[in-house]
């Protein structure tokens, strides 16, 4: 059922809703990674998706409307990335009732699932396997949002992905390359070779890439309502896929069956949770709580960063690496995760006293959240090894005009999934579930388990100042999400960057790892100077793609993409 609790701005707004927007506002044709102005505002890396959520946001849907539309555009024009088969996370500020809450939308692992299900398994046979498909979460996460949080039906929010899906979209640079880069998996199944290697090769730059699978999946959702996937017949079609995947005549690998039924569809739930929150500078930061370690960790930092009397690049990696050190050993989809002691300012300062004019020894240990604090105790336990994760997933930020912003970042993990399109549906399954541990690793809170979700790292943000939001903030990229996060709002909050500099400046990421993987602007920049105090560098060519956006004071907003990395992304307004 439909909440009927809609507040009176919101419902003279429905009423203008058939409205069309005046040509005068129409949105450009080319993307722009920053726009300010006022009356709401987005960015996503595609112009279809902002476009998507801009429309909804002038017909006079709100901030929850309008980033369901766009995500499900981004399932069309970014299918590698995003799709209703997927999972993710959502943090939402209502200004009605100034209140933060999130939507866990995270896969599940089907309830014959152990501890033991990926051991001895390889990574790259994970990867692209019926196994590691998680029972997908994002469809029941728009649902939940709109119902709990929406003014329009899950129909009308589809109805801009079908527009997409069936006209088509021109192939871009990234959407070609990601393409190429999965051909080889892709060829080995007879659904996605028939969608995306149309004559045996990606489509090329420039061309039109129409879906008309996804786009009648989008249409018989809108009829059906999300049934149909939980326990229906697309969860049949679903399972089938996951247990016997359509492979082609000459596949070239050993593809995994998985476990789920139709059961774990039925069973899925998206979760409203807590947002984890610490106070920064004054300011309130919320995110996103396990099965999250997007919250937990970016929270640990900038409490470390708090601590100490200043703060600079090495400070920045430092911190990260010590909350790597306990998001390993603390942070999954288990009881008793010691978030409030993770996020305490006692723990904080027991940290930072760890933090000298040098590096730390490589791996640090995971600290003690006990809740009894010395002045700089020595950690005594041993660090997890961290995996390396690539630069899947995206991120959306929407305001609106009563004030309301959601940070949503949604996956399919890889890029390409788990490369196996539902025959027939035009969508991609994920992988989510090579996000757990795969073992053996005795005590890892993050081992696979029957209905657990595996431990995230997407990192979904709001920041607050007297109690008003001032910044939105967030990423793709696997763990390094967590890192560009926390760089973002250093640069923004340390280092006095606006927020589009913010954004564009060089990365690195440190997880705890031997070596800090830096973009090759910041070695230029930073490396000598960082070697001197004993840190060790290796090239990651680009990390992150991150959109955000900024209440810049009287109601004006400035919404910002990515310049260049990962193709640019768009940023657009209401009213410019
Ligand atoms: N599976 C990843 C996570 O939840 C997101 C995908 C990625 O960006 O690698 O952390």
């Amino acid at each position: 059922m439909r909440r009927v609790l809609v507040p009176a701005a919101v419902a003279a707004a429905v009423l203008i809703a058939f409205v069309p927007a005046s040509p005068a506002v129409a949105a450009p044709q080319r993307k722009v990674p920053v726009a300010e102005g006022y009356g709401g505002a987005v960015a996503t890396v595609d112009l279809d998706a902002s476009k998507a959520a801009i429309s909804v946001l002038r017909k006079g849907g709100n901030a929850v409307d309008a980033a369901v539309a766009a995500g499900a555009v981004l399932g069309v024009t970014e299918p590698f990335s995003a799709g209703l088969t997927g999972g993710g996370f959502m943090v939402y500020y209502d200004a009605r009732k100034r209140k933060v809450y999130t939507i866990d939308g995270r896969e599940t692992a089907p309830r014959a699932m152990t501890s033991t299900s990926f051991e001895g398994i390889p990574f790259e046979e994970g990867v692209t396997s019926g196994l590691s498909a998680g029972v997908p979460g994002t469809l029941a996460n728009w649902d939940l949002a709109l119902r709990r949080f929406g003014t329009i039906s899950l129909k009308e929010a589809l109805k801009p992905a079908i527009t997409v899906a069936s006209r088509g979209f021109v192939v871009d640079q990234t959407f070609h390359d990601q393409t190429a880069a999965n051909q080889d998996r892709f060829q080995d199944f007879t659904s996605t070779a028939e969608l995306y290697l149309p004559n045996g090769a990606p489509p090329p730059v420039g061309s039109v890439f129409r879906n008309p699978d996804l786009a009648n999946t989008y249409r018989e959702l809108s009829r059906r309502g999300i049934g149909w996937l939980y326990g229906g017949q697309l969860g049949k079609e679903v399972v089938a896929t996951v247990k016997q995947p359509p492979l082609s005549p000459g596949v070239t690998r050993n593809v995994r069956p998985g476990l789920m039924e139709l059961s774990d569809l039925r069973d899925y739930r998206a979760l409203l949770r807590e947002p984890t929150k610490v106070d920064y500078h004054g300011m309130d930061v919320y995110g996103m709580a396990p099965p999250s370690s997007g919250g937990s960790t970016v929270g640990e930092a900038l409490n470390i960063l708090d601590a100490l009397p200043q703060v600079g690049l090495h400070e920045y990696l430092e911190a990260s690496r010590l909350a790597f050190a306990d998001r390993g050993a603390y942070v999954g989809d288990i009881p008793g995760v010691p978030l409030d002691e993770l996020l305490s300012d006692g723990f904080a300062k027991e940290r930072a006293c760890l933090i000298g004019d040098r590096a730390m020894a490589h791996p640090a240990a995971p600290g003690d959240p006990d809740g009894s604090y010395g002045p700089c105790a020595e950690p005594t336990g041993s660090a997890t090894p961290i995996a390396d994760e690539g630069p899947e997933t995206t991120h959306m930020v929407v305001a609106d005009r009563w004030g309301n912003v959601i940070a949503y970042n949604l996956t399919i993990e890889s890029t390409g999934g788990n490369g196996i399109v539902v025959p027939g549906r035009g969508v991609l399954l994920n992988n989510e579930l090579t996000d757990f541990t795969f073992g053996p690793a005795p005590g890892d809170p993050n081992l696979p388990g029957p209905g657990k979700r595996p431990r995230s790292s997407m990192a979904p943000t709001l920041v607050f100042k007297h109690g008003k939001p001032v910044l939105a903030v967030g990423s793709p990229g696997g763990s390094t999400i967590i890192t560009t996060v926390l760089q973002i709002l250093v640069n923004r909050y340390e280092f006095g960057m606006n927020l589009p500099d913010a954004l564009a400046a060089p990365r690195a990421t440190q997880r705890n790892t031997a070596q800090t993987q830096a973009e090759q602007a910041f070695l230029d920049q930073h490396q000598a100077e960082l070697e001197a105090k004993g840190h060790s560098f290796a090239l990651n060519p680009e990390i992150g793609a991150a959109t955000a956006l900024e209440f810049t004071g009287r109601g004006r907003i400035q919404a910002v993409a990515e310049p260049v990395r990962r193709g640019g992304g768009s940023a657009l307004v209401v009213r410019p």
